[in-house]
């Protein structure tokens, strides 16, 4: 059985920390400072870091990973299309890796960059999604390098992923994307009580995560672009009708981006 917790680093960014409490073994994802890490490690005597899991290039997710590598001799598990420092092992679409005992399997997530990678694991109880940047609790990270055309699509195959998975997204966005998601869903009662929710969490300064897949699926914009009022209001912001899933996720972003 693992436990998750989140580090905080930098203003925003969690490092999600996975411990098998049995072995004393732990992970990390995306250590984009290693302080933090160094700190629960020090405040644990006893637990070895196991394992360091990248989903993309990113310095907040990166800038840790050499550092935790040479003071622990972690594994680093990483996307294979992307300058990853220290990776061992180089992971692509349909790969396997286990970790702590947890057999993940490897979705290419392309958008957000073009080599990032999620981690799945479908066990029984609670299916497992560290997804990086690629889907934010009601939203999703910025296209920095992919398109509409890839990025559609695999935040589509996330949301078709069980209901009951629990999603370990790297970033506390989630209050300012329930206010786009409300501006796109004025009357959707599952975003309105999400953001209450959420205003609450953040007002005692608590986290808003993991989500889940069948909570995106009802709350977050960009997993809706089938909706009818959602296409409706895609094509407001662009001024003409989108007729695609694609077009409406890529008017959606670039409405986002300007939000
Ligand atoms: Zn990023």
């Amino acid at each position: 059985m693992i436990q998750i917790d989140a580090l905080p680093a930098f203003s925003d960014n969690y490092i999600w920390l996975l411990q098998d409490t049995a072995k004393r073994r732990c992970a990390v994802v995306d250590p984009g400072d290693a302080g933090p890490v160094e700190a629960w490690l020090a405040a644990n005597p006893g637990w070895a870091l196991d394992t360091i899991m990248v989903t993309h290039h990113h310095d907040d997710h990166v800038g840790g990973v050499e550092r935790l590598k040479q003071q622990t001799g972690a594994r680093v598990c990483g996307p294979a299309h992307e300058q990853i420092p220290g990776r061992d092992l180089a992971l692509d679409e349909g790969d396997q890796v286990s970790v702590l005992g947890v057999a993940f399997r490897v979705l290419a997530v392309p958008g957000h960059t073009l080599g990032h990678i999620a981690y799945f694991s479908d066990q029984p109880a609670t299916p497992l999604l560290f997804c990086g940047d690629t889907l934010f609790a009601a939203g999703c990270g910025r296209m920095f390098e992919g398109t509409p055309e890839q990025m559609q699509p695999a935040l589509a195959r996330l949301a078709a992923l069980p209901e009951q998975t629990e999603v370990y997204c790297a970033h506390e966005y989630t209050l300012s994307n329930l206010r786009f998601a409300k501006a796109v869903e004025p009357a959707n009662p599952h975003v309105l009580q999400r953001f209450e929710d959420v205003t609450r969490l953040r007002a005692e300064n608590r986290i808003s995560l993991p989500s889940t897949i069948g909570l995106e699926r009802l709350t977050n914009p960009f997993l809706r672009t089938a909706e009818t009022l959602v296409k409706q209001k895609a094509d407001e912001w662009k001024g003409h009708s989108n007729d695609s899933q694609v077009t409406v996720f890529a008017a959606l972003r670039s409405w986002k981006d300007r939000f």
